[in-house]
């Protein structure tokens, strides 16, 4: 693990283009549990029934009800040592941009700047009738939160069976296929088409070094470096090993 550690860390001081590509294991350990794992929001919510846009059309209030956890849950997490850690490589000049798939607005309060929330971001929320638009804040907690014209208002996520808003689509696939290294941290692999991405960087050359803590579809074909393990200690490790790399090579200067 600590020389897989030093290799990763090489790469990304040597790497003209680094990139990250992050899913929801990243925020397990700021109290969000990913949906697929045992016990996660798929094991209770049948996703045909509360994650996809018909459902959400035909009975908004019925999905409310899973929504209503979710967003307890967004409301109280605070960005981790993963997400500050990424933070500080956007700092050092080390990590062009992070594609998340999160929609928990955790990279920005951990400190990153180039942010592509290619699901969206449950901060706002809009009315499918009307298309008003209105920030979490606003409606003070209210559930169902409703339009000022009546319906029931849709957080500004991707439910399945909605299009990938096209800005972030057409901006990840060309960071994806034009950087020289990909860090892919706690997802699964599984959702499309965001898991497409380590395949289109891997076939123009990029390097893959993934976190997790468990082996997924893409670690045996696609990985280069897996670094197994939480996210926060195995960022936190990355990240200093990056500090002592440049303040050796400053020292040696
Ligand atoms: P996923 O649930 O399919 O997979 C999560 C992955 O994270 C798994 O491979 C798991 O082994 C790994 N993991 C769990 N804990 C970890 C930890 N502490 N450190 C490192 N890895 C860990 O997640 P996904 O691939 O992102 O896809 C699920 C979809 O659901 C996403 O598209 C996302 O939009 C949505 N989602 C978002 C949030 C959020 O915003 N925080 C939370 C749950 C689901």
């Amino acid at each position: 693990m600590e020389a897989n550690i030093k290799r990763a860390a090489r790469i990304i001081c040597q790497s003209t283009n680094t990139i990250a590509l992050t899913g929801a294991g990243i925020s397990v350990e700021s109290g969000i549990p990913d949906f697929r794992s045992p016990g996660g929001l798929w094991e209770r919510f049948n996703p045909i029934e509360y994650g996809t846009i018909e459902a959400f059309k035909a009975n908004p209030e019925r999905v409310w009800q899973m929504l209503e956890e979710v967003s307890h849950l967004l409301a109280s997490a605070r960005p981790n040592p993963a997400h500050t850690g990424l933070g500080r490589l956007q700092e050092l000049g080390l990590l062009h941009t992070i594609i998340t798939q999160n929609v928990d607005h955790l990279h920005h309060d951990g400190g990153a700047t180039r942010v592509i929330e290619y699901h969206g971001n449950a901060k706002t929320l809009s009315c499918l009738w009307c298309n008003q638009r209105y920030n979490t804040d606003e409606l003070e907690g209210q559930i169902p939160p409703k339009c000022s014209c009546g319906k029931i208002l849709k957080p500004d996520v991707v439910f399945f069976g909605e299009p990938i808003p096209t800005k972030a689509l057409k901006e990840s696939y060309e960071l994806a296929s034009t950087c020289k290294a990909l860090l892919v941290l706690g997802t699964s692999g599984e959702v499309a088409p965001a898991n497409m991405l380590p395949q289109t960087a891997k076939s123009t050359g990029a390097a893959i070094i993934e976190v997790n803590v468990e082996p997924t579809v893409l670690t045996n074909y696609l990985t280069d470096i897996f670094l197994q393990g939480k996210a926060s200690e195995t960022v936190t490790k990355l990240v200093r090993e990056v500090e002592t790399i440049i303040t050796e090579s400053q020292q040696n200067s």
